[in-house]
């Protein structure tokens, strides 16, 4: 097919020519597992619709979509500068045919993308699975930062010397992994779509390229850290990945191992951001700790392989009551890392070793035999992931110690309660979440720490949902969601140092 694309501000128009016949638009895009149904923004098309997302077009056929996603993993178009991620605006017929996107862009205009360049604003893909893995970013004011000579950053914003110094220390880390399992994996061109934004941090995967968003507050680790995840994935996902996790735009799909393919990634991403020096040990523990904490509550009842099964309504739809209900993949996939990692450096192995002994497309047995030399069972991964905090304290001093501390187990945002704890005082009280917390014992709200920490019945009074309620509460005993963590004898040989680390709970 080919698509020609006149950006406006806030759509762009396409001109397409396929075949007549049915013409299919992506209803989730590869790399983020949720129902985005792109369809959604087509605000005109000529051709007669079958579906939500087909529609029977003549061999040439037009059509306008509604492009202002600042979500790095869809497309904007504000006038000045446009990112497309393709599966968010071009649809497909045969996906095994060339696709060519030509730009009318105004004078004046850059643009980047690592799709075949067919003529001066021509770009073209062997098939729709590579225009799927490909972006395209343009603007005016669009500029790139060298990281070395086969990286570089694409983007209209500034960045500064410490961070791309830092990112280069991290990037050729994780280019030694990438060689030593298969060196074609860092021989082309790769690049980072980058834009600061007022969302939090952000980014989508691609073979050789990835689009990252980060906060405009966020600091040179953070960034590092989205980085050098998404970098990973080159080899995890990209080059290896789950035998079911099988493409198809239309429907989910399925696998019980997201945990590895995203919760490893983040581990990995940390492991060697450290080890390389773009980031300290202290920023690396502090990861694991925030994990280590979503163990410690209800959610932790849940597996990894549940955890990556339900990822469509689970870990993309997080609600108030998230921590009750589930475990991140990633959080949970982080910690299952660090365990396999330092199991294989008590035999004197290392896990970015290990990532050659698997194959391209990888079952939960392969991950088993490649990592067989770490005894560790990665049935774990199919058990309540809370298990692993004590397999963890085989290798670290893993404590919480705000156990049996008054508690009554709700977190505030602002006066706003944000998370109930099931099973805590808050909650056989009949506290929930979004109810707004207007005096405790009589007093302004904010007072409300102090009061749980006298220990005695408190009476709150709250809004919910503009109705006046009071209540009272015993205060009890924390279960304990502060984490500290400690190095023993092989951790401690693991980090080159002892270290210790702490995170306080962030639930009354
Ligand atoms: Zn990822």
């Amino acid at each position: 097919m080919y698509f020609r694309v006149i950006p406006f501000h806030r759509y762009v128009q396409v001109e397409a020519k396929g075949s007549e016949g049915e013409v299919t638009f992506p209803t989730w895009l590869p790399g983020s597992y949720i129902i985005r149904e792109m369809e959604r923004n087509i605000v005109s098309i000529d051709g007669i619709r079958i579906s939500k997302n087909k529609f029977w077009v003549r061999e040439k056929f037009s059509y306008k979509v509604y492009t202002l996603s600042w979500d790095q993993r869809e497309a904007v178009s504000t006038g000045d500068y446009m990112f497309l991620n393709g599966p968010a605006v071009f649809p497909f017929q045969n996906l095994n045919e060339e696709y060519c996107v030509e730009l009318d862009l105004p004078e004046g205009w850059k643009v980047h993308t690592t799709l075949r360049k067919e003529g001066e604003r021509t770009f073209c893909a062997e098939n729709y699975h590579e225009l799927a893995d490909s972006s395209i970013q343009a603007s005016p004011d669009l500029r790139e930062y060298r990281i070395d000579e086969l990286h570089k950053i694409s983007t209209i914003d500034s960045l500064d010397d410490e961070f791309l110094n830092r990112l280069r220390l991290v990037i050729s880390k994780e280019d030694e992994v990438f060689r030593s399992v298969d060196p074609s994996l860092t021989s082309k061109e790769y690049i980072f779509y980058f834009r600061f934004s007022t969302n939090p941090r952000g980014g989508i995967e691609h073979s050789n390229s990835s689009a990252i968003t980060s906060a405009w507050t966020s600091d040179a680790t953070s960034m590092i850290e989205v980085f050098a995840h998404e970098y990973f994935h080159r080899l995890n996902v990209k080059y290896l990945k789950p035998k079911d996790l099988k493409v198809n735009y239309v429907e989910e799909t399925y696998t019980e191992l997201l945990w590895f393919a995203e919760g490893v990634t983040d581990y990995m991403a940390y492991k060697l951001s450290w080890a390389s020096g773009g980031i300290s040990l202290q920023e690396f523990l502090k990861r694991i700790a925030e994990s280590l904490q979503k163990l410690t509550f209800h959610g932790g009842a849940m597996s990894l392989a549940e955890s990556s099964m339900t990822t469509w309504i689970k870990y993309y739809r997080r609600d108030e009551n998230y921590l009750n209900s589930s475990i991140s993949y990633y959080d949970g996939g982080l910690i299952l890392g660090l365990i396999l990692d330092l199991s294989l450096f008590r035999k004197g192995l290392k896990i970015e070793d290990q990532f050659r002994k698997i194959p391209r497309e990888y079952t939960l047995h392969d991950l088993q035999e490649a990592f067989s030399d770490s005894e560790v069972d990665l049935e774990v991964s199919r058990k309540p992931s809370m298990e692993m905090l004590k397999i963890l304290g085989e290798f670290m001093n893993v404590n919480m110690p705000d156990v049996g501390k008054p508690y009554i187990g709700m977190s505030l945002d602002g006066d706003v309660i944000s998370f109930v704890e099931d099973g805590s005082p808050a909650d056989r009280a009949g506290m929930c979440p979004k109810d707004k917390v207007i005096s405790v014992n009589g007093k302004p709200p904010d007072v409300i720490t102090k009061e749980v920490e006298k220990g005695k019945e408190i009476r709150i009074t709250m809004s919910r949902e503009g109705r006046l309620e009071e209540i009272k509460l015993e205060v009890g005993k924390s279960p304990g969601h502060a984490v500290k963590i400690s190095s023993k004898d092989i951790s401690e040989k693991w980090a080159g140092k002892s270290f210790t680390f702490e995170i306080p709970s962030r639930v009354i």
